[in-house]
């Protein structure tokens, strides 16, 4: 099955690169590559001989040591539901503090060490990392394709939703490597859906199109335009608590109500059966008007209208959110060429439909909307391995980048929705004389001051030659890599002292704040906007007053008594005004003082020049 190709140098017979794409997915994952066939390079889902090609993404831990995935473990979260551990990639680069909302929605045992370090989940006395439990979920995808393929499987690329961050991106790498697997790139869902169907792969080929993800955990929205070949993604916006699950949890609503006598409280087998009745129901209701079902001995019954009644407000909520990317792309819904639907939960007609309306578009769905992402993912690796040159990616980043500078500003070094990979740098300098150090503290956000944003690292840069303030060069640079992880460096110019760090914060952002952060930064502009003209208003008034001390000090004989004493006076009002913080005050007070010191200044350099010209140096 394996292909080989003969180095026509040497003579030798090298086994083809086997690149495989892997989706890993909240619910479901699996593994596609790309064959040749009849001359076109054509990305398939790996089918194993049960004829699956999605695995569940669930885990379980038998009694005896022995762990099973997939399907063979999906039969158990109903006899051991504490054994069997399912939607891993919600925990993924997370601490306890980020899921404890959530934590009562899992079957099985989350820990809350307290700490703010990454989440571990109990089964019996042992604790699982989540990039443990994600490695056992592709060391079987990965024995799955060594299997059919009969070769080796080492290569791959894996697929993470748009808005996972720095730590959860590193996650999945690290889980990864633990499954034996040299992960060579990670790529958003929605660029490879788009990449799988292969669109913009003739270079004249002008379009914009909108991916629309609506898997069992995230919904993501991603706006990409190709051009010439090149994928660009304009936009992106998101939400990692809605999928598929919550329209099961919606039919276990309706369920409840049908059988008031179960309690569930206490009772996680009863709560997992509803979840499978629920999934069953919804499946059954994308092609049938009516479910009729059973639970216990009760029966229960379904009509497809009051499924949709109950997830209308979840399918408006992923509306919201095409609104939002459009809009950050600064396009409208008659803008875009063509809607590539993903994720299982797009088979609800519900969903097909609304989103058809709000586009006014057809879809692209004609792959399987569940195996697309994979497909995509293989379709990437055929290019790393250099088999496809016609495509090209870019990728944006999901929040806005920077540092902060003098009164807790945000300086902001690459806005949000920039493309990646990225490079951006700036020059800084000291603010005071003889500064031999000056701490860097990256952020991630939309918000004017620092401390409504995300801090992601600190360091120091140690070791600047003592130079008056403002003559030192630190040009600080972010550059961001492929698959969107961080390194900022700082690097004094003059002495050429250099420090950098990779930023991987201690625990992610979840989608919800991320979005959190974009509604706050637009509701809190007015606000911010103020904040910041204060800051810098104050930022000049201090600078203004430790000139003015720095020249009193130094030149006191060229000021007569009342300058002296006028100057004083006006410098503590500006002290007051600092200290009430009102903007206008003290942008009044420090025009006034810089008029009252600019005669001095005058003075000063007609006294250096006499001076210089009697042959003194002066400093
Ligand atoms: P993820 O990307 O989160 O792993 P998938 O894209 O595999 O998820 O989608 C899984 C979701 O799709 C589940 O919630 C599943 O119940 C749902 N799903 C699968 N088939 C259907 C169907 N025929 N009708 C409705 N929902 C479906
Ligand atoms: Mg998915």
């Amino acid at each position: 099955m394996a292909k080989v190709s003969i180095n026509l140098a040497t003579g030798s017979i090298q086994e083809e690169e086997l690149i495989v794409g892997i989706d890993l997915g909240t619910t479901n994952s699996l593994i596609a590559i790309v064959r040749e066939d009849e001359g076109q390079r054509k990305p398939i889902a790996l089918r194993e001989t049960d004829g699956l090609t999605l695995v569940p993404s669930i885990i379980h831990f038998g009694p005896f040591g022995d762990v099973h995935v997939g399907q063979d473990a999906r039969q158990h979260l109903l006899d051991a539901p504490e054994r069997t551990i399912y939607s891993v990639k919600r925990l993924m680069g997370k601490s306890y503090h980020d899921v404890e909302d959530h934590a009562a929605s899992f079957a099985y045992k989350v820990i809350d060490d307290h700490t703010d370090s990454l989440v571990k989940v109990a089964v019996g006395n042992q604790f699982y990392s989540p990039i443990e439990l994600s490695a056992q979920i592709l060391h079987q995808l990965k024995a799955r394709a060594e299997h059919v393929l009969k070769v080796p499987v080492s290569k791959a690329v894996i697929t993470v939703p748009a808005y996972f961050n720095d730590t959860q991106r590193q996650a999945t790498r690290d889980a990864g490597k633990l499954a034996g697997l040299d992960v060579l790139r990670i790529v958003n869902e929605p660029t490879a859906a788009a990449l799988a169907y292969g669109l913009g792969v003739r270079p004249d080929e002008e379009r914009s199109i909108a991916v629309y993800d609506l898997g069992g955990g995230t919904f993501d929205i991603s706006i990409l335009r190709l051009s010439g070949g090149i994928f660009e993604v304009l936009s992106t916006h998101g939400d990692t608590y809605l999928g598929g699950d919550d329209f099961d949890r919606a039919l276990v609503g309706l369920f409840k109500q049908q059988v008031p006598q179960f309690n569930t409280e206490d009772d996680a087998t009863l709560i997992q059966e509803l979840r499978l009745l629920g999934e069953e129901a919804k499946k059954a209701l994308s092609h049938s008007e009516f479910f009729e079902g059973s639970i216990r001995g009760e029966k229960i019954h379904v009509h497809r209208h009051e499924f949709e009644s109950a997830i209308r407000p979840l399918v408006e909520r992923t509306l919201d959110s095409c609104r939002q990317a459009l809009s950050d792309a600064r396009l409208s819904t008659k803008d875009i060429d063509a809607v590539v639907m993903v994720g299982g939960s797009t088979r609800v007609p519900l969903v097909k439909q609304s989103v058809r309306e709000f586009f006014v578009r057809e879809l692209f769905d004609s792959f399987n909307p569940d195996e697309v992402v994979a497909l995509g993912a293989a379709v990437q690796a055929d290019i790393l391995a250099g088999k496809n040159t016609d495509m090209l990616l870019l990728d944006v980043t999901p929040l806005s980048l920077g540092i902060e500078t003098m009164g807790g500003l945000m300086d902001v070094l690459v806005p949000r929705n920039s493309k990646i990979p990225s490079k951006a740098g700036r020059q800084y300098t000291t603010q005071k004389d003889g500064q031999s150090a000056m701490a860097i503290t990256v952020y991630q956000g939309e918000r004017d001051l620092v401390a409504d944003n995300r801090k992601l690292a600190s360091f120091n840069l140690k070791g600047i030659p003592s130079m008056p303030a403002g003559l030192p060069k630190v040009e600080i640079t972010f550059l961001i890599d492929a698959d969107g992880i961080l390194k900022v460096s700082a690097k004094e110019l003059r002495s050429g002292v250099a420090q950098s760090i990779s930023v991987k914060p201690q625990y992610g952002l979840t989608d919800e704040e991320v979005e959190q952060m974009l509604m706050d930064s637009l509701l809190n502009a007015r606000k911010d906007m103020q904040a910041r003209a204060l800051v810098e208003a104050s930022t000049e008034a201090e600078q203004m007053l430790l000139t003015t001390e720095n020249f009193l000090q130094k030149n006191r004989n060229l000021l007569s008594e009342e300058e002296m004493n006028r100057t004083l006076s006006q410098m503590n009002t500006l002290r007051v005004a600092l200290s009430a913080k009102e903007k206008n005050q003290i942008q009044a007070a420090t025009e006034a003082l810089n008029d009252i010191c600019r005669p001095f200044a005058e003075r000063l350099m007609d006294s250096a020049l006499s001076e210089a010209m009697r042959g003194t140096k002066v400093l």
